[in-house]
């Protein structure tokens, strides 16, 4: 799936703005810098698709990539950024649970937490909210290379025990690194079986 062409397709600032729903997609979700652009960067191979910042929060648009011909690969608004004035963060909330929760050819949302800090109050709200739509979400860990292999184990049991409130949590998580590549092929995978 990942060998072909991996292209943007456009930036949406409102629920009308969405492409029509007419193929499956995959979307990524996290808080800001959580190395969303980073993966989704390792993962089409392409180096700058998604644009990787140090200034949190600063993209919040719904970025619609085509996945080959015939699905969607969707980068989310980075959530959990506490800066912005609360009439735009209120706007990208609102814009983010509406396209969780509305959108019928989304097959599975991937939830990035980073390795470090394990999951926190607002990817709780987020997942609370997955849970509601029945959408099902898979968490993907990020920057492993970051933390020591017993600290990885740690937070894998740490994240699976509370991964055990949220039923539309899928039990396999994924532990990654876009900097060393780790994890990325078994992610790469994992969305060519979904879409
Ligand atoms: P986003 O805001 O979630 O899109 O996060 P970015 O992809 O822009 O990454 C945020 C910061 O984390 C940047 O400084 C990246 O270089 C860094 N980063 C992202 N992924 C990794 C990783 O796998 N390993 C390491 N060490 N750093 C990473």
């Amino acid at each position: 799936l990942f060998a072909g062409e991996v292209t943007f397709l456009k930036g949406v600032v409102a629920m009308s703005g969405l492409p029509p729903a007419d193929r499956l997609e995959v979307c990524f979700a996290g808080r800001s810098n959580v190395g969303k652009s980073s993966l989704i960067n390792a993962l089409t191979g392409r180096k700058a698709l998604a644009r990787t910042s140090n200034t949190p929060g600063r993209t919040q648009e719904i970025n619609y990539f085509c996945l080959g011909e015939d699905r969607y690969l969707v980068d989310v608004p980075g959530y959990g950024f506490a800066e912005a004035p609360v009439a735009v963060v209120q706007k990208w909330q609102a814009l983010l649970k509406a396209y969780l929760t509305g959108r019928p050819t989304l097959r599975r949302a991937f939830v990035l937490i980073d390795a470090r800090h394990g999951i926190k109050a607002v990817d709780h709200e987020i997942m609370s909210l997955l849970d509601t739509a029945a959408v099902t979400f898979q968490v993907v860990l990020t920057k492993a290379d970051k933390i020591k292999t017993a600290e990885q184990d740690k937070t894998l049991a740490q994240v699976r025990k509370e991964l055990a409130r949220h039923p539309a949590a899928f039990p396999e998580l994924l532990l990654t690194s876009s900097a060393k590549g780790d994890g990325i092929e078994t992610l790469r995978a994992t969305v060519a079986g979904l879409v």
